[in-house]
């Protein structure tokens, strides 16, 4: 999508800090972090969210969650971290281009589930 920010992240048109990329994923930190680690981990392909993934592309998602581990594995999250992906306006998605935020290194607060 050319007008995706996230899009221009991943091809490095815009200029991110990263953690992590292979062929199909990018992750790079927030840039407004709500935790001392707050990672953002993207397909490179573009998925609007959670609600386009079908069986086209949901080998996109295992590879995001592949790379989660290793991130997780590579920043010594050893205390636990948290996965959100916000889907939709009633849950806050504010860039549609579908990411999963890594979140670790506090105690997390109240959960929803
Ligand atoms: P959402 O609210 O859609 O779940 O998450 C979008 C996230 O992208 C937010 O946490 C926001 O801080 C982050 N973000 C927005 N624009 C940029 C940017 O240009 N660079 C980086 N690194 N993060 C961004
Ligand atoms: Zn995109």
């Amino acid at each position: 999508m050319s007008d995706c920010l996230f899009c221009k992240i991943a091809a490095g048109e815009i200029p991110s800090t990263k953690v992590y990329e292979n062929e199909s994923v990018y992750a790079f930190r927030d840039i407004a972090p709500q935790a001392p680690t707050h990672i953002l981990v993207i397909p490179k392909a573009h998925i609007e969210s959670a609600a386009a993934v079908d069986g086209s592309n949901s080998a996109l998602v295992a590879k995001c969650f592949e790379a989660i581990a290793e991130i997780a594995k590579a920043e010594k999250l050893d205390g636990g971290f948290r996965v959100i992906s916000n889907c939709g306006d009633d849950a806050g998605q504010t860039v549609h281009h579908l990411h999963f935020h890594i979140l670790a290194g506090k105690k997390m607060g109240e959960k929803m589930v």
